[in-house]
């Protein structure tokens, strides 16, 4: 009975799985019944889908909808029992996830994956002293979280091979994505922006843009009227800015700063929301995110030419 190997753990599954690219289907479970996975936010949701595209096998769930508060999460009964029911439920941690923690913590430790403490990330502090959450725009945590993927799943059964061709396609195609993205940027001969909400200071640093400032901070606060001055001191009169925003924020404060330049605003789907896990869906995300930012400062180049 197949069942009975894949019990006897990760080496022996391993031994007997073929080794192509895995395909929905040979992510078989045991007894029939998906396994449950819950991820913590959809975001996180296309990064693992990468690795474990949904399928017949294997169930992954969301515990926060994409537009409800990531930062300040309240969790309704029917939420809380997913956390129950789920074999394994996935988040990056308490650091990086401090409104999920009073849910978490009652989680026992072989259910409960913290991928602050397993991938090699790299935390950005921002100016506020707050390490900047939203790890999952860089494109090398994005890669890190990868690389553990498959070994979490290890003791549940599901084809590991599959699982390792899965990642590697990921990160090759990803890195393939960045190194594209990397060049137009390059070219940019004006790559200033302000960010609605401070959530892309991973993809700043990457690029290395020019962040002028942010009038949500990164724990969704606005921010203090000597930041907003602070910022407004470093927007040139009558300049051309990009504004990236995303959509899940009022316009009233990016009015506010609109008598001080002509901003080029673009919207971003930062919370995935028009994306289904799979493969391939979070590199569209994040590609689509990117794509926009370009676009937005390209404007702003071409405004600034003589
Ligand atoms: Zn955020």
């Amino acid at each position: 009975m197949v069942w009975s190997f894949y019990r006897f753990g990760p080496l022996l599954a391993l031994c007997l799985s073929l080794g192509s690219a895995v395909q929905a289907s040979d992510l078989a479970a045991s007894a029939g019944a998906p396994v449950k996975l819950l991820v913590s936010s959809q975001p996180l949701a296309l990064l693992l889908g990468e690795i474990l595209p949904p399928s017949a096998g294997l169930q992954l769930d969301l515990l926060v909808a994409p537009g409800a508060s990531l930062h300040h999460p309240s969790l309704r009964p029917s939420q809380r029992a997913a956390i129950a029911d789920a074999q394994r439920v996935i988040w990056l941690g308490p650091r990086l996830e401090p409104g999920l923690a009073r849910y978490l913590n009652a989680v026992p430790e072989d259910r409960l994956v913290t991928l602050e403490e397993l991938a090699d990330m790299e935390l950005l502090q921002l100016g506020t002293g707050h390490v900047d959450s939203h790890v999952w725009l860089s494109p090398e945590n994005a890669i890190q979280i990868a690389r553990v993927v498959p070994g979490l799943m290890s003791d549940l059964d599901i084809s590991l091979a599959g699982l390792n061709q899965n990642m590697s396609d990921f990160i090759s195609g990803l890195e393939a994505d960045m190194q594209l993205a990397s060049k137009r940027f390059a070219s940019l001969n004006d790559n200033s922006f302000i960010a609605v909400h401070d959530a892309f200071a991973y993809l700043r640093d990457y690029f290395q843009l020019e962040q002028l400032g942010a009038l949500i901070d990164a724990n969704d606060q606005p921010v203090g009227a000597r930041t907003l001055w602070g910022m407004q001191q470093r927007i040139k009169p009558g300049a051309d800015i990009c504004l990236l925003d995303n959509a899940r924020y009022p316009a009233g404060q990016s009015e506010a700063l609109a008598q001080y330049a002509a901003f080029h605003k673009v919207s971003v789907d930062l919370s995935g929301a028009n994306y289904q896990p799979g493969k391939g869906a979070y590199r569209r995300y994040l590609n689509s995110i990117i794509e926009s930012l370009y676009l937005c400062l390209l404007a702003n180049s071409n405004a600034g030419d003589p």
